[in-house]
């Protein structure tokens, strides 16, 4: 953020919350970093946008060519209080002036203790809980393997079709999409194990016949008694904004409880109110042991937590967790800012109401149009799947040319799904309805100017 001013609502009353297209897009500035880009930056990680940033707030993202665009993607459902929300702002500038790091574990600090205890009040149950932070979602996920496996002295690890973990060796392997995920990456980690899950659109079956097949697959080729944890996101993000079929997941933590499996509920997209409550597990009345959660956690800055039952988080020996950016203290302060704008500012129903102008206008535009075969999801975590009419088979390509031409229309919208062909909305919680109903028209309007 370029100000010298000490206001921090000085950026966003500069930025105002409209859609401007000054250039094509991407404009001469955009294409000129392209170019600096392709010699410098690995092809290796690409954008889905093809504009260059330059500053952020509320919705709108403005580019270096002074095109201000229609946020509906949240940097990945980061955002959710808003880019460069101002009590983000805030805290963090006043913690870099104080001081930028010391490590947890050498010279700990109170922001830390207090993002504990504030995941302790939030995550689903009220049993004694204690956090562990890190710095990126793979990172947490990793640490409640680690947990799982010392609390439970058992090796295998069950995660499940359309799943995303991350991009370590681990979380990789864990993830299920060969292609770009894995692809050259191998060997993988051992003792992680697949299941089918819920996938109501595509397999038909109620939660209670989806839960049979999984119990099923891990009884037969895992074994209960060898299962540390099953990891699963609550509503499947990457793999295409699945919601579980009701009753799935509520039967999973049953027979998890059952069998002495733990349940690891991966809420690194879905929580912090994105899904219209605090944690998406809680739409099914499931506790989970142990959560792990970033991107919504801090407004932007780099922080990861798991936070689970005391008795497992603390049957790891000491320094047996930790990292040296773990909790970083410019990321607590935003954390502690970003929690305090989801409940003061009930982000929790800023969701809910998306989630209602959003889901009308996407079922009303099914109904006129065949190749959205499902619209799905809650709160700002919403989908639609694009499929042939014909044959029902998913359409990659018609969906990237939507969402390009939404793009080159000033619209920041991701696509998502094992077959790619979902298109996934994460606009920030904060978005007003009159931007988020102009950046759903232009996609609705992208889709139907294409020839179908
Ligand atoms: C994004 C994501 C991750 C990985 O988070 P990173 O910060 O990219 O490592 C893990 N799990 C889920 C459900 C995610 O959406």
């Amino acid at each position: 953020m370029v100000s010298t001013s000490t206001s921090t609502s000085t950026a966003h009353e500069a930025l105002a919350q409209r859609r401007v297209l000054r250039t094509a897009i991407p404009g001469p500035r955009s294409l000129a970093l392209a170019e600096r880009r392709a010699v410098a930056v690995s092809a290796a990680v690409a954008s889905t946008m093809p504009v260059y940033a330059a500053r952020a707030g509320g919705g709108v993202v403005e580019d270096v060519d002074g095109n201000v665009l229609i946020d509906l993607g949240s940097g990945i459902a980061v955002t959710s209080v808003g880019n460069a929300a101002p009590r983000v702002v805030e805290a963090v500038r006043a913690q870099v002036e104080a001081f930028t790091h010391t490590c947890f574990m050498v010279t700990p600090y109170e922001s830390y203790v207090a993002v504990a205890e504030e995941l302790a009040r939030l995550t689903p149950g009220d049993h004694a809980k204690r956090t562990a932070l890190f710095t990126s979602g793979a990172e947490a996920v990793e640490n409640a393997v680690k947990v799982a496996r010392a609390a439970t002295g058992r090796p295998a690890v069950v995660v499940v079709d359309h799943a995303y973990h991350g991009r370590t060796t681990l979380t990789m392997t864990m993830t299920a999409k060969v292609a770009p995920y894995k692809q050259g990456f191998g060997p993988f980690a051992p003792e992680v194990y697949r299941a089918s899950a819920s996938y109501p659109f595509r397999d038909g079956l109620t939660g209670e016949e989806a839960l049979a097949r999984t119990v099923a697959t891990i009884t037969t080729q895992v074994g209960a008694a060898n299962v540390a944890a099953v990891v699963i996101e609550p509503i499947q993000g990457e793999g295409g904004f699945i919601v579980p079929a009701p009753g799935f997941l509520a039967g999973l933590a049953r027979w998890c409880r059952d069998h002495g499996v733990l349940l690891v509920a991966d809420e690194v997209q879905t929580g912090f109110a994105r899904t219209g409550a605090m944690f998406a597990c809680e739409h099914e009345g499931v506790v989970p042991d142990l959560v792990t959660m970033a991107k919504g956690i801090a407004g932007g800055l780099p922080l990861s937590a798991m936070t689970g039952r005391a008795e497992l988080m603390d049957a790891v020996g000491p320094g047996g967790l930790g990292g040296t950016y773990g909790g970083n203290p410019l990321a607590c302060a935003a954390a502690l800012a970003a929690l305090r704008t989801y409940e003061e500012d009930d982000l929790v129903g800023a969701a809910r109401a998306i989630e209602r102008l959003v889901l009308d206008r996407l079922r009303a535009a099914q109904a006129g149009d065949p190749r959205i075969g499902d619209v799905r999801g809650r709160g700002a975590m919403l989908a639609v799947e694009i499929v042939d009419p014909i044959t029902g088979a998913p359409d990659a390509a018609l969906t990237r040319a939507v969402a390009q031409a939404a793009h080159r229309a000033g619209v920041i919208v991701l696509t998502c799904g094992t077959d790619g062909n979902v298109l996934r909305l994460l606009p920030p919680l904060t978005i007003g309805p009159d931007l988020l109903a102009e950046g759903l028209d232009v996609v609705l309007d992208a889709l139907a100017a294409q020839p179908g």
